[in-house]
Order: structure tokens, then sequence, then C-alpha cells
């Protein structure tokens, strides 16, 4: 990380940068209200900082040890207040910002009438952002794999409807994409893209993911440690694309015997990794538990650890939904949920905002 002087001009500024290149590094330029900061993208171990720190202009030249340095509170406390985290703007939603964000809509889509209904739904519950899967990662080969699975006209319908109803209902949508193949298609319907937690380790999908500068809700795989999902955060960054909202959705369980739950929610990866990264980060507590009879006290335990919002799976009928029956809600539930999940935020959002800035 390289920080320019206050008065640093661009000319400084940009010899830099052509230094950095010459060392077979790139660069992500960051500019805070007052200085200038040079993040370096690549093996920093190559850089002599001390050559750095003598060029004109520059304030400090020193390497960022942690492995997910462009998405790290070190590397933003130098252009911004440690306490700050990033807000990811999507239409007129705010997603890390002053108030909580929520995500609601049924796991699959199943019709357009049922799209529609749910999205009518959730909306007046208070919900931010539709959901809705159409490529399902399944663990059968014979379940339903989503209308996507059907061909390209069936996935461009999906997909349609799915922005369709997000244009009716005001809020804007999101659905998973499963391979490099599908990201052209989904971007062209969809706010934000999601890498479901099956995909986080895969690279290629999400340097393309991140190319497309739309923002990206990152899962984190189940049996993940937190600075695994940090580092492969990281893949998204250096494409230069810091919309990135982190998202946990629970462990593989340990032990023998039952567990009562799908997987673990971690629920103490929330504060940790808001103070390790100034990014959001959002429970799903629909696939971390699998159980509809959880989903408001873990929701409401997600608000309380700090998290920015939840993501949350809605049908009208919930024992009918074709996939995840067993986890879905009402958008009665949802409201009650929603009420008071934004009381819990109102009471420990001050004390939240200390465990990020490490006070
Ligand atoms: C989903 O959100 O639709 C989903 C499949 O979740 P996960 O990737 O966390 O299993
Ligand atoms: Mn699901």
């Amino acid at each position: 990380m390289i920080i320019m002087k206050k008065d640093a001009t661009k000319e400084e500024v940009d010899s830099v940068i052509e230094e950095v290149k010459k060392f077979g590094l790139r660069t992500d330029v960051s500019k805070g209200e007052s200085l200038t900061i040079i993040g370096l993208v690549g093996d920093e171990r190559k850089i002599p900082f001390s050559h750095f720190a003598v060029l004109p202009g520059v304030k400090e030249a020193r390497m960022i040890e942690t492995p997910y340095k462009l998405i790290s509170r070190e590397y933003s406390e130098a252009f911004q207040d440690r306490a700050e985290s990033r807000v990811i703007h999507v239409g007129n939603v705010e997603i890390g910002g002053e108030t909580p964000a929520y995500i609601a809509g049924p796991c699959a889509i199943e019709s357009k009438a049922q799209l529609f209904r749910i999205a009518e739904e959730v909306k007046r519950a208070g919900a931010h952002i539709l959901r809705g899967g159409i490529f399902k990662p399944r663990s059968s080969a014979h379940s339903f794999q989503g209308l996507g699975a059907k061909g390209d006209e069936e996935a461009r319908e999906a997909l349609s409807w799915l922005r369709d109803a997000g244009r009716q209902f005001e809020m804007p949508v999101i659905t998973e994409v499963r391979g490099e193949n599908q990201v052209d298609l989904i971007a062209e319907y969809v706010d934000i893209l999601q890498i479901g937690a099956r995909n986080m380790y895969d690279q290629d999908l999400l340097g393309t993911i991140a190319r497309k500068g739309k923002p990206v809700f990152y899962k984190r795989h189940f049996g993940a440690s937190v600075e695994e999902f940090l580092s492969f955060s990281e893949y998204i960054a250096v494409e230069g694309n810091k919309d990135i909202i982190l998202c946990e959705r629970g462990e593989l369980p340990i032990g023998k015997g039952k567990n009562f739950t799908r997987y673990t929610l971690d629920l103490s990866a929330v504060p940790v990794i808001q103070k390790e990264t100034y990014l959001p980060v959002l429970v799903d507590p629909s696939h971390a538990t699998g159980r509809r009879d959880l989903i408001y006290s873990m929701s409401c335990a997600a608000m309380a650890a700090g998290a920015s919002g939840l993501a949350i799976e809605v049908h009208y009928n919930p024992a009918e939904a074709w996939v995840d029956a067993a986890q879905a809600i009402t958008a009665g539930e949802l409201k009650e949920i929603i009420d008071t999940c934004n009381r819990i935020h109102a009471i420990t959002a001050q004390q939240n905002k200390r465990v990020k800035a490490g006070r």
C-alpha cells in the first residue's frame, strides 16, 4: 500500500502507478477526503517499499500482510474512518447503510403468478430486495433444478418475470449465477448477482461475475473458514469491484448424531468479518437452519450480532414450495421479523459500530 501526501499532484500519483507496473503489479487507487491511496494488486513482496517511500509525493509505503488486503479495514482506514463501512447502492436501496436491508422471496421461481404474488407480499412486509432462484444448486440430479435448467428460452422468461416483478413492486432483484456460461445472460436482467455457497471457491466464476460491475452477493461455503471466505472475496475486489455483500449462511454441523439444524449458523463470524473488512455482512437464517420455526430467533440474533441485513426465503404456501419447503416462511412472519429486527438494530447499532472500529 502506498499512501500519497495530502498535496501530492496527479503527475506524482501517475508516476508512482507507472513505477508499480514496472514491478509487474497492478494498482487499486482509492481517494479519501484528503489522501490518495494506491493499493497493490499482486505479490507485494516484489515491491521495494523503501524505494517507493522516497518517491516524490509519497507519504508512506508499506506491505499489507493479510491475503485480503483490498477489502481489509487496514487498507480502508488509510482513506476513511476505521468505523466507516462500505455502503452499496442498488437502485434506491442501501446495503450497509444506516438501516438494515432485507432480501426476501421464494427459494425457486415456480411460475409468474407465484413470483408476483410473493413479490407483492414481501414488499408489503417491508422487504427491500426480491430474490428468486432460476438456476438452483441441488443435491440430487432428479430434483427440480429451477426453470432456467429447461432451456435458454425458459431461463429468459423466468428472468424477465423477476425483472418485471422488481420493477412493478419497486425492488432491485437478485438471483444466483451457478456457472460462467450463465453470467452474461443473468446480468442482462438482474441488479445483484449471487454466488452460492457451493461456488464460493470458483475463482474463475468470481472474476467473470466481478467484471460485470454489478453488486455481488457472495455466500460463505459451508466448510470455509472466515479467512478463506475473505481471501476468496478478494478475487472480486481485484477486478475493481468492491460492491461485495458478504453472506453467512451456516457451516457444516459437527459430531455424531442429530444436530437438528441443516447447518450451524456461525454468528460470531458477523462481528469478526465486520472488524476485518469494511464490506457489509448479511445473514441467511433460512439455509442456515433449514427450519421455519427457527427463522425468527436466528434473525433476531443475527441482527444483534451486527448484521447489515437478512436474506430470507418466503412463500405464501410454505409447505408446498417446490424447493426448501421446510424453511420457507410466510410474508406475515417476515413482517414480524422485519419489525423486530429494525428495533434490535436501533438498540445495538452504536455498540456494533464500536466493534467494527476495533474499540
Ligand atoms: C440460495 O440462496 O438460493 C442458496 C442455494 O443458498 P446457499 O448457496 O447458501 O446454499
Ligand atoms: Mn433455498
